[in-house]
């Protein structure tokens, strides 16, 4: 893990290490462009901060980035990174969910059939008897 004096540091480092994140916080996906701008925002709240001393970022070599004092083993993660697009993701995802559909069990065949099995009449639609050879579907 690698220490940064803000927050901005640490996500520009992270921003190679992976191709974006979720927030932890909110769960919801964050792109390079937004994480800077959180970055910025958070880097100016912690210079009003008496406090901004004592306060460090850190990433992981997977390109999480986290905040922690000079006590690391109190490290919060702020950033959890994805190693793919999140586009990409969501494509994956509803390809596959399109394959279960296309295995699943389709309902028995309905209705008419086309042609009588017994004797190879041609039917019309919403037929019971074969009108040739009079027997039921
Ligand atoms: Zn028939």
């Amino acid at each position: 893990m690698k220490h940064y004096k803000t927050m901005t540091g640490a996500v520009q480092a992270a921003a190679k290490l992976c191709a974006g994140w979720l927030v932890l916080e909110s769960g919801e996906y964050i792109e390079a462009d937004a994480a800077a701008y959180l970055a910025r925002v958070t880097d100016r709240l912690d210079h009003e901060d008496d406090a901004a001393d004592e306060i460090y970022y850190l990433t992981s070599d997977e390109g999480a980035v986290g905040v922690t004092s000079k006590y690391e083993y109190l490290a919060q993660w702020i950033l959890i990174p994805l190693e793919r697009p999140m586009a990409e993701i969501e494509a994956d995802i509803e390809k596959e969910l399109q394959a279960r559909q296309q295995q699943a069990p389709t309902a028995p065949a309905q209705g008419t059939p086309a042609f009588c099995p017994y004797c190879g009449f041609k039917q019309q639609p919403g037929a019971k008897f074969c009108p040739d050879c009079g027997r039921q579907f």
